[in-house]
């Protein structure tokens, strides 16, 4: 509510009052002055100067009411003003205490809404490189850090392999991640701390591990720009900003991680580490369907180790395992991105090889049995071990199923086997007798 102005005619009064009080004072004072440098006025006319000063304190006392009074008032607008600046400034903190608030809660509904989405994506997708890829995405937008990577353990030499990188704002897998120089690192640097941080390479590096019943199964890294401030500070402000959120993200991913792991622990044969026979049997439907829809050529190639049985009586079972191994893997780096690998038998290999036709995949073939026959494979006990592999290649006809795919691949598999073994064949001649047969 606004203040009452004063009336105008109590103003006009007040200040008359003033005047006069002020006069009444400045002759009391002009009085006195006059009395102090001449006392003999006081015997001269002391009727005089009593009615002189009678009237002086008459017209001077107001003037001193007055100016008590205004003091008195001076002091209680100051002690008033000084009051209303300080619950000014109570105000102004807590408003900036709200705004704080405000922006807090608003950063952690991001966060929690990130979480939401990075649940949703973990439990509807079943392909990892694609949950990787949105999760990455995800995490960049709300943290908008130089980089991010998910790494993923790779069993056999327990090293935390890259699996999808966040750089130059955009998401690399496979040989562009490769390209990008970002090195695998030890498991061995979880075992006692859950978050890894500290500034390296001149930025800050927080790394989170994603960890499924006590294992850990990967990492999470973030590297945040370092600006001007010392690690301390970088270090207080990502405990108190992103510790949490990102410990809570990686239990969302590492689930995916977890569920990948198991995927492959199903597909994976456990000593080549190529696809089982199960899945072989699984993909070759899946690949004839699409071929035969889409009008593509598809093609397959099968292997088998050349006299194998003589590597186990000479070196022994564990060395025949090894060297199995050995082929296997060599077969599996030298596969496209797009072909994929199998071990249909004990040393039967399958390649499953989509939108190829005959021509390539004999020449694939013939890059694969170069591969085996140039490659020497450890066996245990420093010994290296030579040997060569047969190969059976065939091209999906018009809409046969899969197992007549299957039969004609084996078929030349078996051709090369008799025909000297260390050899492709993609296509037996067939006796006049078999073409009648087709006819
Ligand atoms: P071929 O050139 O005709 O293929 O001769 P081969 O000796 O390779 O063929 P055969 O089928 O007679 O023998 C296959 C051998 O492979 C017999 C078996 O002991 C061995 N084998 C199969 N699976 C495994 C395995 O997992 N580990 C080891 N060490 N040997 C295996
Ligand atoms: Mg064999
Ligand atoms: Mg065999």
């Amino acid at each position: 509510m606004a203040p009452k102005e004063p009336p105008i005619i109590g103003l006009l009064l007040g200040r008359l009052w003033l005047f006069v009080s002020t006069c009444g004072v400045a002759a009391c004072v002009a009085l006195g002055w006059h009395i102090y440098s001449d006392p003999s006025l006081l015997s001269q006319n002391p009727v005089g100067v009593r009615i002189s000063l009678i009237l002086c304190v008459l017209f001077g006392t107001p003037a001193c009411l007055y100016g008590i009074m205004s003091a008195l008032r001076a002091g209680e607008r100051q002690r008033r003003l000084r009051r209303a600046a300080r619950e000014l400034a109570g105000l102004r903190r807590q408003l900036t205490d709200q705004e704080r608030s405000r922006l807090l809660q608003r950063a952690r509904m991001d966060e929690l809404a990130t979480l939401r989405e990075v649940a949703y994506i973990v439990n509807r997708e079943s392909e990892f490189s694609l949950i990787a890829e949105k999760v990455l995405e995800l995490l960049t937008g709300l943290l908008e850090p130089l980089q991010a990577c998910i790494f993923v353990i790779d069993e056999p030499n327990n090293l935390l392999k890259p699996f999808a990188l966040y750089a130059d704002g955009k998401v690399k897998t496979g040989a562009r991640l490769r390209a990008s120089g970002l090195r695998a690192f030890s498991l061995d640097e979880f075992e006692h701390r859950s978050v890894i941080c500290g500034v390296r390479d001149g930025e800050f590096h927080a790394t989170v591990p994603l960890k499924a019943d006590d294992e850990t199964l990967g990492g999470l890294l973030v590297v945040f720009p370092r600006d001007a401030r010392s690690e301390a500070e970088l270090l207080a402000e990502f405990n108190e900003r992103w510790r949490d959120f990102l410990l809570e993200l990686s239990q969302h991913v590492s689930l995916a991680v977890k569920t990948k792991h198991l995927q492959a622990q199903v597909l994976l044969d456990g000593l080549t580490h190529l696809y089982t026979k199960a899945h072989f049997t699984d993909q070759i439907e899946g690949h004839v369907d699409f071929a035969r829809r889409h009008k593509e050529p598809f093609a397959l190639i099968l292997a088998d180790i050349d006299h194998f049985k003589k590597v186990n009586d000479t070196y022994g079972h564990a060395a025949g395992d090894e060297v199995l191994k050995g082929v296997a893997t060599a077969i599996r780096r030298s596969l496209r991105k797009y072909d994929s690998g199998y071990r249909t038998g004990g040393e039967e290999l399958a390649v499953l090889l989509p939108r190829t036709d005959l021509a390539r995949a004999a020449k694939i073939a013939e890059r694969l049995r170069n591969r085996v026959q140039n490659g020497t494979f450890a066996s245990g006990d420093s010994a290296r071990v030579k040997v060569t592999a047969s190969f059976g290649v065939a091209q999906h006809r018009g809409d046969e199923p899969s197992e007549d795919i299957f039969e004609r691949c084996d078929k030349n598999l078996y051709a090369a086997k008799r025909t000297g073994r260390n050899r492709v064949v993609a296509a037996i001649k067939r006796s006049s007798k078999a073409k009648e047969q087709d006819a």
